[in-house]
């Protein structure tokens, strides 16, 4: 983490009287840190509606709207709930402390203060909030790492599997249409073969990317294994699902990459198949597009077939 530096701080000090305000002030601007000032609860709330502070110093006794109130509001704001603020007051009382901290403050400085302390108290509450927001970024983009498909960005298969649970639970209990598409890349080890697994790589990304650009939102997509993508089309029936696929279909044929100046074609085949009542469970589907795709693959390739669950019962498609 980078060492800490005062002027990547913006500290907005709050009282309603200009003095207070110009003492601490001076100790912050002392230091280094951005200051911006308020002198009154409603003007500190309209500030927020400018550059978010990165701290507040509040005054607690205040005419109009004190401290505390100032302090429940921001609270109850999403973008500046997460703001430490602590109180700088004349008030000992213990009353006013645990209020305070009740309302959300993190910390309490009562007048006269001792200028190094309210230093070191803002420099630790700017510390704890910067390795917190630090932290979640973290967490997030591990998040984002294991859900998705380091190659082509897309999700992985462990969490498109995860959206196709979700979507089959919705089709079944709202009784929506819910179309699966599997799509493989037709004779892909050749492309590997003849134009090495870097140029193989690209290909990939291109399906990847020309599969996405295809569909609508709330559409899900992502890489089900090695050459093979998966995506689920909540609200589409079959002939829908196959109309979607042929266009993903055709777009990936008029593709081209290039192995030198020599221009490579790809073509994919699409196994298509829609929900149905009996299907207990997303993988039901995806093992049905799955036998769709078999023969889409059988008959030559470069082709959609659809398959339903009738289809399947009364074996109108053989092989
Ligand atoms: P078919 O038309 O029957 O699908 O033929 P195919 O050659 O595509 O099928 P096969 O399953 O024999 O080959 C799939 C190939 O995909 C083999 C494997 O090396 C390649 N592959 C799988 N994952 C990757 C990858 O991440 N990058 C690259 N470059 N190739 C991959
Ligand atoms: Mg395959
Ligand atoms: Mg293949």
């Amino acid at each position: 983490m980078e060492p800490f530096n005062p002027s990547n701080f913006l500290v907005l000090v709050v009282d309603d009287l200009n003095i207070n305000l110009q003492i601490v002030g001076a100790i912050l601007d002392g230091e280094g840190y951005a200051t911006t000032f308020a002198t009154s609860g409603q003007q500190a709330i309209e500030r927020m509606n400018a550059a978010l502070p990165d701290l507040i110093l509040l005054d607690l006794m205040m005419p109009e709207m004190d401290g505390f109130e100032v302090c429940e509001n921001l609270r109850a704001r999403p973008e500046c709930c997460e703001i430490p603020i602590i109180f700088v007051t004349a008030s000992q009382e213990k009353k006013h402390v645990l209020q305070a901290f009740d309302r959300g403050a993190v910390d309490y400085i009562t007048k006269p203060f001792n200028p190094p302390e309210l230093l070191a108290r803002v420099k630790l509450h700017l510390e704890l909030k910067h390795t917190r927001d630090e932290l979640k970024k973290a967490v997030a983009e591990l998040e984002r790492l294991a859900t998705t498909d380091a190659l082509t960005g897309i999700a992985n298969r462990r969490s498109l599997l995860t959206m196709g649970e979700n979507e089959f639970l919705r089709a079944r209990r709202y009784d929506r249409e819910l179309s699966v598409l599997i799509l493989d890349v037709d004779r892909f080890k050749q492309i590997n073969d003849n134009y090495g697994h870097a140029l193989g790589d690209e290909a990939l990304t291109a399906i990847a990317r020309a599969i996405v650009s295809s569909m609508r939102k709330g559409d899900s997509v992502g890489r089900f294994g090695g050459e093979e993508f998966v995506a689920f089309l909540p609200e589409t029936n079959l002939d829908d699902g196959m109309k979607v696929a042929n266009r993903i279909r055709t777009t990936i044929a008029e593709l081209s990459l290039f192995f030198r100046t020599k221009p490579v074609k790809m073509t994919v085949s699409v196994g298509v198949t829609e929900y149905s009542k009996e299907d207990l469970k997303i993988d039901d589907l995806i093992q049905r597009a799955d036998k769709a795709l078999y023969h889409a693959k059988h008959r030559g390739r470069n082709l959609v077939v659809g398959m339903s669950l009738q289809d399947l019962k009364s074996a109108s498609i053989t092989l």
